[in-house]
């Protein structure tokens, strides 16, 4: 049997490269950075190495890099940060969007708890855009924080970021974009985003998994989660966790690298998985047609339960995602999906494929093959489907 991971959104597989660049910090190199004799001083060089790298992936400044334990801590860094700086200044108001990774939208629910005001903005239906307009029409005199996501991990829809990070400079408001989902798969250049902050996770774009970074600009406040050691200039304590921080660096590197190379083979890739998926009667795609990740592919069809195609998925070896909260083990359907305006039930049949470098033409003929029989295989053993089509 096949076996075909299109679940990248979710997680990837190390890229052999990083796997290699991660070896020499588990016993070689493995003093504690913060140790003033050889091998920390090793560790701490082998530290501002991958920080500078980094840095200049993103065009930051390697001051701008905190090293996080993933994109969630990230999320929640940044946000903490300008909230508590918003705070002591009486401004307690922050805008966001309904789409957002959880990381975002349960952190912001909390502060909503402290006191804080939280405007949730709607998202364009069925593309998942975020209005440019709609983020100027809710700053504040006392707007703290915009945090809207670069690229959504369900639909792949890409935000104008730089058109809302420039409306969001001119009238001094920080900014935060979640860009786990884009690091890695679209050139970033925080400068031109006019970002104050930005999270990313090292496991999205081939690097281990518990790692991150969050880039902060110079002058922005940035407070730390974790209380103790100085580690990270003081904005995070805890031994870094070196062997995963050179994988990503790695990692990142090697995937802008081949960034071009990727984008030829995978953009044709989902577009011909689209097509084909598009055949299929009453599917639909989830997220915007042209503004969205190079790697991802979300459709609902009518009728069909997201979670049983999954699973007669998996049974042909692919593996893909449904926009059922599986992690929650809720059978509710995502709240990206009910912000595109899908009614519940159709929310219900969403099927998410997120490609990487690793797949080929092979793999996506294969696979549409098989939801193309699922599909028809569920649907005939649907009562909903089957009143779909007697009213028609
Ligand atoms: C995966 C993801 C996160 C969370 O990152 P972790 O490294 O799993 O903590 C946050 N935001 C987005 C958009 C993601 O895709």
């Amino acid at each position: 049997m096949r076996s075909i991971y299109l679940d990248n959104a979710a997680t990837t597989a190390l890229s052999p490269a990083a796997k290699q660049a991660m070896l020499p910090y588990f016993d070689g190199i493995f003093g504690n950075p913060s140790s003033l004799h050889t091998w920390g001083q090793q560790a701490s060089a082998a530290l501002q190495d991958a920080r500078e790298r980094i840095a200049l992936c993103l065009g930051a400044d390697p001051k701008e890099i905190t090293f996080t334990s993933g994109g969630s801590e990230a999320d929640n860094q940044a946000i903490f940060s300008a909230a508590m700086a918003g705070a002591a200044r009486g401004k307690q108001h922050i805008v966001s969007s309904a789409i957002e990774h959880h990381a975002v939208l349960y952190y912001l629910a909390s502060l909503q708890t402290q006191g804080f005001d939280v405007t949730i903005l709607p998202v364009e239906p069925g593309t998942g855009l975020v209005r440019p307009a709609d983020v100027a029409a809710a700053l504040r005199e006392d707007t703290c924080l915009v945090t809207i996501m670069f690229a959504n991990n369900e639909i792949g829809t890409i935000q104008p970021i730089a058109e809302i990070g420039a409306l969001c400079r001119q009238r001094k408001i920080p900014f935060h974009t979640d860009a786990v989902q884009a690091v890695g798969h679209v050139p970033i250049d925080v400068r031109a985003l006019r970002a104050d902050y930005l999270s990313l996770a090292g496991h999205k774009f081939h690097g281990p998994k518990g790692v991150g970074a969050l880039y902060c600009r110079k002058g922005m406040p940035l407070r730390s989660l974790l209380l103790g050691g100085a580690q990270e200039r003081g904005h995070r304590a805890g031994t870094e966790n070196l062997p995963a921080i050179m994988g990503m660096a790695s990692a990142l590197e090697e995937s802008l690298a081949l960034l071009g190379q990727t984008d030829a083979v995978m953009v044709p890739l989902r577009d011909r998985l689209i097509a084909r998926l598009r055949d299929i009667p009453r599917a639909r795609l989830n997220g915007h047609p042209t503004l969205r990740l190079p790697n991802n592919v979300n459709f609902c069809f009518e009728g069909v339960e997201g979670e049983a195609l999954l699973l007669l998925l998996d049974a042909q070896g692919i593996a893909a995602s449904s926009g059922s909260a599986c992690t929650s083990g809720s059978l509710d359907p995502s709240h990206v999906l009910l912000a595109l305006g899908l009614p519940h039930e159709i929310a219900h049949g969403s099927l998410r494929l997120t490609l990487s470098r690793y797949i080929t033409e092979a793999d996506i003929d294969y696979t549409a093959e098989a939801i193309l029989q699922v599909v028809e295989r569920l649907r005939a053993m649907s009562p909903v489907w089957e009143r779909i089509t007697a009213d028609r």
